[in-house]
């Protein structure tokens, strides 16, 4: 049932995790769904709305000069469709001849119409009165000419465009046929609109600089609720990994007392009086260790309540960090070799005496505790930068990188396998830091993996 209750628990958190994740990912994606429809339908409105303008303004030529505009184009290509049938189209010689012939009054053709026709500017003049941009290539497209000569036609060109020719840019204005004294023309009027998508551009701009914004916006809003959460969830495994420990610190005392206080009931301890000693200082061993632990959750606790109230008294510091290391060794039996180098020159400096003893202590303790080897440390102290420093270094089995930031944090511990083999309810640096800091100063780590560790303590004089 519990391990289905777990179970059930990590599903939600997998799921908050990933619905979001989901609705992130949906809503990218409709807002890229959404700048291509605007960007397309942009276009179309434009294409649309060019072929209406080019169409409006030559039917309006035509409406007021009852003309299409190609007239003087058609009279001067007219007389010199003449001149061709009468001084070229006798004189043809080889096929070489005849290309360069068709090609020659294919190209003049163009000329003259490009020259003389009067639509392409009365479009662009209609157009600019419109308010729309003109930027865009007007062009003619000769689709059939030929010659009328007195034995028939003489074709100069024939080519219709296959559709998928013709660039999607290109609007058709109109077409025509004319039949004059000496040819017969087929030709096109296009517009190229070939700076669409900067036209485009310009009139979509707004929407799409909304759209474009509100992507970053819910992407912050969502990596900001996204890193709360992840936050409340280290703070949650935080929080029963030590509800886990200190069930642990607490029943470990708690049993040897149980079990020291069965046997004192059985008759027949009372009979050694050497045992009952041993037993009742077992108990009172063990009702220290409790009460310091209980001590301990209630000094963080109240830490978390009311700011630090320091007792602050000058002490030759150097001498007092070495009456602490003395009495740590005395306290554990040497259980560590302690090479001290106070280089701090008997400075005197304002501390809580107390305090301060507890921050050394722990790190004093944390040295020994997470070492595998027989603990070398070395306490040194100096003055640097009008800051008081002590550094404690130990040979133990040093913190891996991804930890170092968070060692500081309240019950943080780094999972070393059975996270119950090495005892501790992850307070001790968090006093430290909290300690350094009530005396205005801090503390820093530096770490190699199995080589050992050092940590320092500043504080300003
Ligand atoms: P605790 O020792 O109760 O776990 P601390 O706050 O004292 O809590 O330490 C936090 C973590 O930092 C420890 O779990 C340990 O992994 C790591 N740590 C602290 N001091 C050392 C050290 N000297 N060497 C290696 N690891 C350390």
């Amino acid at each position: 049932m519990f391990n289905f209750d777990i179970k059930v628990i990590k599903m939600k958190r997998h799921l908050i995790i990933i619905f979001p994740l989901i609705a992130l990912l949906v809503f990218l994606a409709v807002q890229v769904f959404m700048i291509i429809s605007i960007w397309q339908q942009e276009k179309v409105n434009m294409l649309m709305r060019y072929e209406s303008l080019t169409k409006e303004a030559s039917y309006r030529l035509l409406a007021a000069k009852k003309v299409n505009g190609f007239e003087k184009a058609m009279d001067i290509t007219d007389k010199f469709a003449g001149l061709v049938i009468n001084e070229k189209l006798p004189y043809l010689g080889s096929a070489a001849d005849t290309a360069n012939v068709r090609e020659e009054v294919l190209n003049h053709v163009y000329s003259i119409l490009q020259e003389n026709e009067a639509l392409s500017s009365f479009i662009k003049e209609y157009i600019k009165k419109k308010g729309y941009s003109t930027d865009y290539k007007p062009f003619t497209w000769i689709s059939y000419f030929s010659l009328l000569t007195d034995g028939g036609q003489f074709i100069i060109s024939d080519t219709v465009p296959h559709e998928d020719e013709i660039p999607k840019t290109v609007i058709i204005v109109d077409s025509y046929k004319e039949e004059h004294n000496n040819f017969v023309i087929a030709y096109t009027t296009l517009i190229d609109l070939t700076e669409i998508n900067s036209m485009v551009f310009r009139k979509a701009f707004f929407s799409i600089l909304l759209i474009t914004l509100s992507v970053p916006i819910v992407v912050l809003i969502f990596w900001f609720t996204w890193r709360n959460l992840m936050e409340e969830r280290r703070l949650s495994d935080l929080k029963s990994d030590f509800i886990n420990n200190m069930t642990h610190e607490l029943k470990t005392p708690l049993s040897t007392i149980t079990v020291a206080g069965r046997t004192l009931e059985k008759a027949q301890i009372n009979s050694d009086p050497g045992k009952v000693l041993e037993t009742a200082k077992m108990i009172s061993k063990q009702s220290v260790n409790l009460n310091q632990l209980i001590n301990t959750i209630l000094e963080v606790s109240l830490l978390e309540r009311t700011e630090f109230e320091l007792d602050r008294h000058k002490v030759n510091v150097d001498e007092l960090t070495h009456q602490i290391v003395s009495s740590f060794l005395t306290s554990c039996d040497g259980c560590a070799v302690v090479k001290e180098e106070y280089k701090a020159a008997g400075i005197m400096l304002a501390v809580d005496i107390v305090y301060f003893t507890t921050m050394i202590n722990n790190l004093l303790t944390n040295a020994v505790k997470y070492s595998e080897k027989d603990p070398a440390i070395v306490v040194s102290t100096s003055v640097a930068d009008n800051e008081f420093q002590v550094s404690i270094t130990d040979n133990g089995i040093g913190i891996p990188r991804e930890h170092i930031d968070h060692i500081f944090d309240k019950f943080y511990r780094v999972p070393h396998g059975n996270i119950h083999k090495i005892k501790g309810l992850g307070l001790g640096l968090y006093y430290v830091r909290r300690i350094a800091a009530a005396h205005g100063g801090d503390v820093s780590v530096s770490s190699r993996p199995d080589r050992g560790t050092t940590f320092k303590i500043r504080i300003p004089i």
